[in-house]
């Protein structure tokens, strides 16, 4: 059963605290990600083809180069090249499609198109977004149908907006009807809740710079602009 998979790590989040839970987990799933992929991964032909198909983004590559895996990286850009570059050499040959009369002619471009899928493609990314889709999934799951799970949410202090979309969307197709509109309704509150908590510990951090207010207690707002970042965005 899924739930039993991903009930732990998503619990365990929770209990953690921050600004995003789903970062909490990301984090921890990314980093597993990256040392796979020069570890494990290597090992498994259907993940070096994959691999070398998608490739990774600038700041995936990025973390595998601080990983001191040297030969590993190295073998895995290798081959990864080794495959694209055939890739775009096809790509050169196809004729363009004419593009009709409100299309731009380089979206007929097989090149273009073939290098465009290139750098919107990396092997982490996507199986970061796939199973946080699966912890989106388990949490609706969990919170209508374990009392402890839903009191741990509404207690913590909301989500980071990525991660906000990502649960109401992921709520319209599992929960439906009353169920729907009660448990968005109580997320909704909450994240609105703490985006004002959020928003008035950097309005004090901001205070705290006029000479009146220097010997007033910072209260939470000495790291507030970090954790307001952290909330507007998906964890740096
Ligand atoms: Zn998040
Ligand atoms: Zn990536």
């Amino acid at each position: 059963m899924k739930e039993k998979i991903y009930t732990i790590p998503l619990s365990d989040a929770f209990a953690e605290g921050g600004e995003c839970p789903f970062c909490t987990l990301e984090k921890k799933l990314e980093t597993e990600q990256v040392s796979y992929a020069l570890g494990a991964s290597m090992m498994e032909p259907d993940s070096r083809i994959v691999s070398n198909e998608k490739g990774y983004c600038r700041r995936h590559f990025e973390q595998m180069s601080r990983e001191g895996k040297a030969l590993s990286l190295g073998l895995v850009l290798d081959t990864h090249l080794n495959v694209l570059i055939q890739s775009l050499e096809a790509a050169k040959e196809m004729p363009k499609t004419k593009g009709g009369l409100f299309k731009k002619s380089s979206d007929s471009d097989p090149l273009t198109e073939a290098l465009e899928k290139n750098q919107n493609s990396c092997v982490i990314c996507d199986k970061l977004n796939h199973t946080l889709e699966k912890f989106a999934e388990v949490f609706w799951y969990l919170y209508k149908n374990e009392p402890d799970f839903k009191e741990k949410v509404l207690a913590c202090q909301g989500f980071c907006l990525p991660h906000f979309k990502l649960l109401l969307e992921c709520a319209d197709h599992e929960l439906s009807g009353k169920n729907l509109e009660e448990a968005k309704a109580e997320v909704i509150e909450l994240e609105l809740t703490h985006l004002k908590r959020i928003n008035d510990e950097v309005n004090w951090f901001t205070k705290k710079f006029d000479y009146r207010n220097q010997n007033e207690p910072w209260g939470n707002s000495k790291d507030a602009p970090q954790r307001a970042m952290e909330k507007l965005s998906k964890f740096l």
